[in-house]
């Protein structure tokens, strides 16, 4: 199967996810060198291996060039540590990388194979914004998106649900885990699978993982320009995807010290690395909410990565896990360190950063990985700060716009109705 194959499927017929089966080892001198390249150049050598049976390279340029066409920041905070911004794309979330990458490469194939395609995305609120942006008016492909009600913020909501056309988006009266189990549920679903083109475009779609491996690199070369080589990413997460980018640059070459999973309470990754089993959980929710998940769909990748291994996972991630009210000391310290103000997902990365450089005899170089704007999370934000964050006027505008997002149920046939009637 090819790797187009696979985006277009998502998700494998048994229910599993896909991944390469033998992980492509780019050269040291192309690891050594990543200072001598830009961000895009480093993208082609990273993709091109993926992608070279069915592009040539001006083809996976262009699509590179199309789709990760906005800034990258690598800004030093305080000693030993680093925030990579991965925030400056249309929905000022890191999602951006995934879904425009997705979105072209599924717009690839549907012009190949002229057949519509319907893509369906449980969100608890970036991916569901930083899809419907990337899909929005693509041919041939209809998107539906669920989201739990009342769990999302509202410029979130806001940007996903007003946008019309090709975007369907369902309110659903539950949790992100019920939104996620009617996604599984149809494609599970003989009748709908007959009726239409099913394909998912969360961040279990393969599409997704591969441009989040690249600016792993990209930092490393930035980096090697300091003289500062094996860092440790500090990667804020929910179901894991950001993070099993890295791994998969870690397991194409990459030198890098290891990875802080860094969770808010819904930590079931940080009590595995701590010893315990893999135990899933009802998400909790919190004010990181798009890292409210109770059971990462992409731990499963992790462990293919480290051929089951236990003990190999653990050796190159540790787990930090902080609850809301942790959160809140840690944006405000940061901010009032530093003057640097992250959004709550990223003050949780920091906050891991921080206990890592406290607990580390090497006093390795940490990388935070910056998920999201902070003046999305305004809310949460403002009062900790005691100040007023500027909107920026591309986001007021999505204030102003009318919803469409139709209400429905948890239960599995009325999403089921949902999907046949508006096919
Ligand atoms: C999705 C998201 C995360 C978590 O990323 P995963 O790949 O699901 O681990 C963290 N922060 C923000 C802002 C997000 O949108």
């Amino acid at each position: 199967m090819t790797f187009l194959d696979a985006v277009r499927r998502g998700l494998a017929p048994d229910g599993g996810l896909y991944m390469p089966d033998t992980i492509p080892v780019l050269s040291n001198d192309f690891w050594e060198n990543l200072h001598r390249q830009n961000f895009h150049e480093i993208s082609l050598q990273m993709v091109k291996p993926y992608l070279e049976d069915q592009f040539n390279d001006p083809a996976i340029e262009k699509i590179i060039s199309d789709s990760l066409n906005f800034p990258l920041e690598l800004k030093p905070v305080q000693d030993g540590v680093d925030i990579l911004e991965l925030f400056h794309g249309p929905t000022l979330a890191f999602k951006d990388f995934g879904a425009r990458f997705m979105a072209r490469l599924f717009s690839e194939k549907a012009q190949q194979e002229q057949k519509e395609v319907t893509i369906l995305v449980a969100t608890s609120g970036d991916t569901g914004s930083a899809v419907a942006h990337g899909f929005y008016k693509v041919p041939g492909v209809r998107v539906c998106l669920l989201y739990p009600k009342g769990k999302v913020s509202l410029l979130q909501e806001q940007q996903m649900a007003t946008l019309g056309e090709n975007i369907q988006v369902l309110e659903v009266e539950g949790t992100f885990d019920d939104c996620q189990a009617l996604v599984k549920q149809a494609f599970l679903d003989h009748q709908l699978n007959e009726k239409m083109e099913l394909s998912s475009a969360n961040s279990i779609n393969i599409a997704r993982l591969l441009p989040q491996s690249l600016y792993y690199a990209y930092t490393i070369g930035e980096l090697q320009k300091r003289g500062v080589h094996q860092p440790v990413f500090s990667v804020p997460s929910g179901n894991f995807g950001n993070l099993t980018g890295g791994l998969l640059a870690m397991k194409m070459g990459m030198p890098v010290q290891g990875f802080l999973a860094a969770t808010n309470v819904n930590d079931v990754v940080p009590q595995y690395l701590s010893g315990s089993g893999f135990k899933p959980k009802r998400s909790v929710q919190t004010i990181s909410n798009a890292m409210d998940v109770g059971n990462p769909s992409n731990f499963a990748r992790i462990q293919f990565l480290f051929e089951e291994s236990d003990s190999e996972i653990r050796k190159h991630l540790t787990g930090y896990s902080f609850n809301d009210s942790e959160t809140r000391t840690g944006i405000r310290e940061l901010y009032e360190e530093t003057g640097y103000l992250a959004c709550p997902h990223t003050a949780i990365g920091y906050l891991a950063a921080k206990n890592q450089i406290a607990s580390d005899r090497k006093a390795s170089h940490c990388v935070v990985l910056s998920t999201a704007h902070p003046v999305k999370f305004r809310d949460v934000i403002e009062p900790l700060i005691a100040e007023e964050i500027e909107v920026p006027e591309r986001l007021l505008k999505w204030l102003k716009r009318e919803k469409k997002s139709v209400a429905i149920g948890s239960q599995f046939e009325e999403f089921k109705s949902y999907l046949t009637d508006t096919n």
